[in-house]
């Protein structure tokens, strides 16, 4: 039974519950914010890490319990009033309310959108068949968990890091994995050849199976149930199950509908503002308009811009400037990026890939501007001191690696 009925009312109300949403609770009250919080999050289960899901928790290495975001006790010693386990579908920024699913109205004085995104899904003929999972909330990937064990083939759609960190998995639990991407490199959206070709070689030794240039045409069937994928070439990949990843869809269409400028995420600006009156929007749906004009997708991006967003409902307004960074386990691979390469018009090798440590410099107008560190933790370390400082460096130089980066003498912007 719906009910249309006003349930609370709350000086901050934060849809998602995940790492943005979870940071925004905490900064708040960090920053001083004495008013009510209410954090309303559609999963059922605590607030938990996600990037785990494709790495430890997938396999079986680490408890849920151990991804807990905050300890039991956090939410209840910080008067954060958790609400889980419902969905908001409407947001009226004229009566300053939203709705759940099940009819359920709050009241905000302050409202931050910190919904994240739902998994981009197939679109090919046999896409709503059983046996096609998603990796996106601790659900997906339980129901993965469950038919595991009696699975002895995986196809995996999607060459990202989701897909290339749960092939890395699957490979460790004995699967055979085959590994279907329609570009003709892995990482191609995220990385520069170099690190696309060291990654594709790491899963081939790996055993796993890798088909570049591949798109999907249908998934195949048998008893009802996903039994493989068709490539659009006609040549069929036989697969107990199917494995997606193929990025996101911002989860942004209540606020969108409720007038908030945006298209692909909310439009929000340094001050992470929407375009709705005490309206604000972080992490992966937020689109930041005055940047790169990019949403960024990474723990650090949703959990800075929560920072910020905190601040500036408290009146400290700071800017967001943090400098971006990013994480990826694949085997005994450890890969850290510090930077946006977004726009780079060089890539400078450090180190040789065949050592299976290494960096990837991009620069951007003789400058460098990010960084890609295969087992290379001091690369990445001394190498963020260059990215922000803008650093003008030749690719003779950076290739050095007689030299520590943190040797190196530079010119900036
Ligand atoms: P989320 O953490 O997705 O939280 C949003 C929450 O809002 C969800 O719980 C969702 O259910 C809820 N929600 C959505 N719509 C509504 C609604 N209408 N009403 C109420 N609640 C709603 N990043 C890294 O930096 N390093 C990694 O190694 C890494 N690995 C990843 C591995 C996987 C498998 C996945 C899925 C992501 C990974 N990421 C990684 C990305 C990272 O997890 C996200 O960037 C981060 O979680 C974004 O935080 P967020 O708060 O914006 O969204």
């Amino acid at each position: 039974m719906t009910q249309d009925v006003l349930k609370g009312s709350f000086d901050c109300i934060i849809v998602g519950a995940g790492h943005g949403g979870c940071q925004t609770a905490a900064a708040l009250r960090q920053a001083g914010f004495e008013g009510s919080i209410a954090l309303l999050g559609a999963e059922p289960e605590v607030p938990y890490d996600r990037p785990s899901l494709s790495k430890e928790y997938l396999a079986g290495k680490k408890t849920f319990e151990r991804m807990h975001l905050r300890p039991q006790d956090f939410w209840s010693s910080r008067n954060v009033e958790l609400v889980l386990g419902g969905r908001v579908v409407a947001a009226d920024p004229l009566a300053k309310t939203v709705t759940l699913e099940n009819g359920a109205r709050y009241s905000y004085r302050y409202l931050v959108w910190a919904a994240g995104g739902e998994p981009r899904k197939l679109a090919c003929p046999g896409s709503t068949l059983s046996g096609i999972f998603y990796i996106r909330s601790k659900a997906d990937c339980d129901a993965l968990l469950a038919v595991l064990p009696d699975v002895s083939k995986v196809a995996i759609i999607g060459g990202g890091y989701v897909g290339l960190e749960a092939a890395a998995v699957f490979r460790e639990l004995g699967k055979d994995v085959v590994l279907v991407e329609a570009l003709d490199r892995v990482l191609a959206r995220v990385a520069a050849e170099p690190i696309s070709r060291f990654y594709e070689r790491e899963h081939r030794n790996h055993g796993v199976e890798i088909r570049l240039n591949s798109g999907v045409k249908a998934i195949l069937e048998r008893d009802g149930r996903a039994n493989g994928v068709l490539l659009e070439s006609g040549e069929p990949l036989a697969a107990d199950i199917v494995v997606v990843g193929i990025g996101i869809v911002p989860s942004a269409a209540p606020l969108l509908a409720a007038g908030a400028q945006g298209g692909n995420g909310v439009d929000v600006d340094e001050y992470c503002r929407t375009s709705l009156p005490d309206v604000y929007c972080v992490g992966d749906c937020a689109k930041l308009v005055n940047g790169p004009g990019i949403r960024i997708e990474s723990v650090q991006n949703a959990t800075d811009q929560a920072t910020t967003a905190a601040k500036t409902i408290c009146g400290n307004f700071k800017a967001y400037d943090a400098l971006p960074w990013f994480w990826s386990n694949q085997y005994d691979l450890k890969l850290q990026t510090i930077g946006l390469n977004f726009g780079y018009d060089d890539a400078v090798v450090r180190g040789e890939p065949a050592s299976r440590s290494f960096s990837l410099v991009y620069l951007k107008k003789g400058a460098v501007i990010a960084l890609d560190c295969v087992n290379s933790p001091r690369d990445y370390v001394q190498g963020r001191k260059l990215v922000e400082a803008h650093a003008k460096l030749g690719s003779v130089q950076l290739a050095n690696i007689s030299k520590q980066l943190k040797e190196l003498t530079f010119e900036t912007n």
